[in-house]
């Protein structure tokens, strides 16, 4: 139970933080009359359906009917739990929590601890770079790298001494050199871990520093580049680097560059590529995915055109269209990496940049180009195994996207399409648990469609649905075929159908004849009785949607008593959605 205390503390931390700012971290947001819109954070979406009311700081997404405040938006999108959410919202607004438990208080203490010592190493780096005799040779290093300081004191780059310089500083300031440990900037014997590197913060897309990595400045050293270890505060998979630098000119844009190095979006950045993020030590994430995803939905990928580079290209490709985003390829001549073509391209390089820019084919035919190198479309052998390949490629792709990618490949290749569809399951329907399709399958099996072959096949189900299932919950087009299918049932009982069969409209005859060939997976009166639930609930769902759009009409028109009927209806209904949901 929460105490009287804690109700405070919800209470005064909702009043210090906005939800549209909480939210605008995570979403991207696009203004509709008074409320915000953006693509729900929390189930797969192509048109946004999350809203964000600022006047009421309150949330709502139409599609998955998940909503609330800023309280329920943390606790799902950091997963955690309400005091979890609680305490990260306090620490944002600045309100000192009285109840926080020993551990939690501890592990709060911890990584702001950890993200002070951090940004302390950051700015002693950087005076260094710039202000020390001792970082002449990270000076040096930025000079052949054509790196001018303004580009420089963007990223914060810096300096490590030799020696144990860090430690020094942080002795003349009284602090603790164990902290410094933890954040794994100095060994034990308080030798500084980067010495003689270039220092390079990794910073989260609010520009906080969570790590570095350094590149040497030493020719007889053998690692070019070390890395923080991961940390409280550090986690690789979930950072991009200089996002917090590139974000407005990726939304200017309308792409980010993704590329493998930091050196080259630091090079980037200095040749006017202000959109140039890196995935930062690790192949690309699904977390980093969804972080890119808040400010795009397009990629330009820039990867090595070794085999190693293509590969991370391919892969990451696949998972950036599993989260609806689109990819493209970009090449540069001769094998050049980013830095390297920038740096030679000298005047030219944002001229030469959008030209490569321009050409970038998408990913997935950057892809079918390397599958069908040295093709001969003549040899059958050859054929064989380049279909295989480019079966398997488009295989990786969401299922939504496959056919249009096999008719692209068939344009280019002359590979039929029907060569390059994965080959058929063995059922055409996933089904799950109870015999229904795992979702309406397919663009035609609609829940409508899979319930009059059901049928079809086993037309004594009628008895277990005709008082349960009112015609006009189904569309137009299958209430006809069903009322016509009840009343030859009425008439003849189950074999009915054959005898009447003949007298049926051309197109209902060829979708009953089909379905008596191939029926669907399951054809139970049990499962007739779910999929009538299951159109119930689909029913329930539009007139959900269409009570949304009434209502955003009416605060529009600042209707105050529609409104809170509106709000009322809705909400009743998407109670009745999520039990309906939760019993099935
Ligand atoms: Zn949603």
């Amino acid at each position: 139970m929460p105490t009287q205390a804690s109700d405070d503390a919800f209470a005064e931390v909702k009043a210090k933080v906005d939800l549209v700012k909480v939210v605008s971290e995570h979403v991207r947001l696009t203004k509709r009359n008074r409320e915000l819109w953006g693509l729900c954070p929390f189930h797969q979406e192509d048109s946004p359906s999350f809203k964000v009311n600022p006047q009421m700081q309150s949330w709502y997404c139409f599609g998955c009917l998940r909503h609330g405040d800023v309280f329920t938006f943390v606790e799902l999108i950091e997963k955690t739990d309400k005091r979890g959410a609680l305490q990260m919202l306090a620490e944002r607004a600045g309100v000192e929590l009285q109840k926080l438990s020993p551990e939690q208080r501890e592990r709060a203490d911890d990584r702001k601890r950890l993200l002070a010592m951090l940004k302390l190493a950051a700015q002693y780096y950087e005076y260094v770079l710039w202000s020390s005799p001792a970082g002449e040779p990270g000076r040096k290093l930025l000079v052949q790298r054509q790196v001018g300081e303004e580009t420089a004191r963007k990223f914060q780059l810096g300096y490590a001494p030799a020696g144990r310089g860090f430690a020094e500083y942080l002795r003349a300031k009284k602090r603790s050199l164990a902290d410094a440990q933890v954040a794994g900037l100095m060994r034990r014997d308080g030798s500084d871990f980067f010495a003689e590197r270039l220092v390079i913060p990794i910073r989260d897309e609010r520009g906080q520093t969570l790590a570095f990595t350094a590149r040497t400045v030493r020719q007889d050293e053998q690692r070019k580049y070390i890395n923080s270890p991961e940390t409280p505060a550090y986690v690789k998979g979930r950072v991009i680097f200089a996002l917090d630098l590139a974000k407005d000119e990726i939304a200017r844009r309308g792409h980010a560059v993704l590329m493998e190095g930091q050196f080259d979006v630091i090079t980037a950045h200095q040749f006017g590529v202000g959109n140039a993020v890196a995935s930062s030590g690790t192949a690309l994430t699904e977390d980093q995915v969804r972080l890119v995803k808040r400010f795009t939905d397009e990629l330009l990928l820039v990867f090595d055109a070794d085999r190693a580079g293509q590969q991370a290209m391919r892969k990451a490709a696949v998972l950036a269209a599993q989260h609806g985003m689109r990819t493209r390829a970009a090449t540069l001549p001769e094998g050049l990496d980013p830095d390297e073509f920038l740096r030679s391209s000298g005047a030219q390089a944002t001229e030469r940049w959008q030209a490569i820019t321009e050409a970038a084919p998408s990913s997935f035919e950057a892809g079918v180009a390397q599958d069908i190198a040295g093709f001969n479309p003549s040899n059958a052998n050859q054929m064989e195994i380049v279909a295989g390949r480019l079966r398997e490629w488009i295989g990786q792709f969401p299922e939504s996207l496959r056919d249009g990618y096999a008719e692209v490949v068939e344009r280019r290749t002359g590979i039929s399409r029907h060569l390059l569809a994965k080959a058929p399951e063995k059922s055409p329907v996933k089904v799950v648990g109870n015999g229904l399709p795992a979702r309406a399958p397919g663009k035609k099996t609609t829940v409508g469609r899979y319930l009059l072959q059901l049928l079809a096949v086993n037309p004594a189900a009628f008895e277990r649905i005709r008082t349960k299932l009112a015609p006009d919950e189904l569309d137009d087009e299958d209430r006809v075929v069903y009322v016509r299918m009840l009343e030859t049932f009425d008439r003849g009982g189950a074999s009915g159908l054959e005898k009447e069969l003949g007298d049926y409209p051309a197109e209902v005859q060829d979708l009953i004849r089909r379905a008596w060939a191939a029926p669907p997976p399951n054809v139970d009166g049990e499962v007739a009785e779910e999929l009538v639930a299951r159109l119930r609930l689909d029913r329930m769902k539009g007139r959900h949607s269409g009570i949304i759009r009434e209502l955003s009409e009416a605060e529009r028109g600042r209707e105050q008593e529609r409104v809170a009927r509106l709000e009322a209806e809705a909400r009743e209904l998407a109670r009745a959605i999520n039990d309906m949901e939760r019993s099935n």
